[in-house]
Parts: C-alpha cells; sequence; structure tokens
C-alpha cells in the first residue's frame, strides 16, 4: 500500500522503500561473510518481522532455510513486561544450526532478551540476532543484536510489518503515526 493512501493518519516518513532496501543490501552483505558456507535457519518473529524477511531472504546470496515463530508479551496495554508466551513455536530443530533471528523493531528489548534466552537451551550452533529498527531504549537493556538497519527516535511507528491495531502493515514505508490516531499513550 502506498503512503498517499493513508497519508492523513502520518505525522512523517522516517524511511522511504528505497532507504530500506538500501540498508537492507548492506547487511545482507555482512551476513553473507559472517556466515559463508553456511545454510543458517531464518527466524522471522510474526507478524511485525515478515517484510524484513521476505526483502533479506531474498538478497541474501546463500542456501538457507525459514521459519517463523508467534510470541505475544503479558504486559499492561503500553510496556511489554519480558514475560513471553510463545504462540507458534518452530518447526524445525535448532540444534547445529546457525540461527539468524530477524525482528522488526526492539524497544525495550525485553521480548527479544527472553526469546534469547530460551533458543539458548536449544543446542543452536550459532545464535544471531537482525532488527531492521531499534529504539532509543534498547540500548539501556544487554540485548546482543549483530545487525541493526537503523535507530529511530523514540515515536510510535507503523509500516513495513508494523501495525497499529493490525493495520499498516502493508505501508511501504516505515512512518510516524499520528497520535490522534491512537490518542493517549503510544499503544505497544
Ligand atoms: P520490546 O522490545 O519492548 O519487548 O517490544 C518490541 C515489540 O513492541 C515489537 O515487536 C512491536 O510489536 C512493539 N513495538 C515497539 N515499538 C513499536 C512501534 O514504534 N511501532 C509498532 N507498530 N510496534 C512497536
Ligand atoms: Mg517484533
Ligand atoms: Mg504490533
Amino acid at each position: 500500500m502506498d503512503t498517499a493512501d493513508v497519508q492523513g493518519d502520518l505525522e512523517d516518513i522516517l524511511l522511504t522503500p528505497e532507504q530500506i532496501s538500501t540498508r537492507i543490501a548492506e547487511i545482507a552483505r555482512e551476513i553473507e561473510s559472517d556466515l559463508e558456507g553456511e545454510t543458517p535457519l531464518l527466524v522471522g518473529v510474526l507478524r511485525g518481522a515478515v517484510m524484513v524477511m521476505a526483502d533479506l531472504s531474498r538478497e541474501l546470496r546463500l542456501p538457507l532455510e525459514m521459519d517463523w515463530m508467534a510470541v505475544s508479551s503479558y504486559g499492561n496495554d503500553h510496556k511489554s513486561s519480558g514475560v513471553v508466551k510463545i504462540l507458534k513455536d518452530l518447526d524445525t530443530a535448532m540444534e547445529g544450526r546457525h540461527v539468524l533471528i530477524v525482528e522488526d523493531i526492539v524497544d525495550s528489548g525485553l521480548t527479544l532478551s527472553w526469546l534469547l534466552e530460551n533458543f539458548r537451551s536449544r543446542g543452536a550452533q550459532s545464535l544471531r540476532v537482525m532488527t531492521l529498527l531499534r529504539k532509543p531504549d534498547a540500548m539501556t537493556v544487554d540485548v546482543p543484536l549483530d545487525y541493526v538497519g537503523f535507530d529511530i527516535p523514540n515515536k510510535f511507528v507503523v509500516g513495513y510489518g508494523l501495525d497499529y491495531a493490525n493495520r499498516y502493515r502493508s505501508l511501504t514505508s516505515v512512518a510516524v503515526l499520528k497520535p490522534e490516531v491512537y490518542g493517549g499513550n503510544p499503544p505497544e
């Protein structure tokens, strides 16, 4: 969906499709050199990571496999608690694999630290994380990010997989949502 369709809901376009694809290509080159000769297992975290997974996987000049996880965070409306429930687990065994977690955005980092802790016990040969977006709060928790697309301001963004109330995911840009669309505190 083009931004023109929801122009009135958006405050600012943060990242254009061109900026996103250029950065994803750069990151793909890094991943190729880090995982040369391997067949990594890319794990996308549903649902926000669908777009970045689709673009990154097609950009990578490596044989690879893809799998998906769905998690939900028990928290209040505005902050994740770090307690995570697995809604859909992997269908692929991780043992001995080079695993790359693919995320849309890391905010507090709590969801990801839980996921990493969970994954560490599953016997992967290596575990890496790629996130398209990182917010400033993520810097304060100790969650190792191997590949970061963009550092963005602490504003609620939508598009390129990211939603508000399950909408705006199909926008080709990443944009700041006007606060009056959600009213009050930024949603999760
Ligand atoms: P955290 O890193 O705080 O545990 O949580 C990350 C999750 O919060 C993301 O997967 C996403 O669902 C949600 N989130 C955080 N910031 C934003 C944002 O700016 N926009 C959208 N759409 N979701 C966000
Ligand atoms: Mg996510
Ligand atoms: Mg969401």
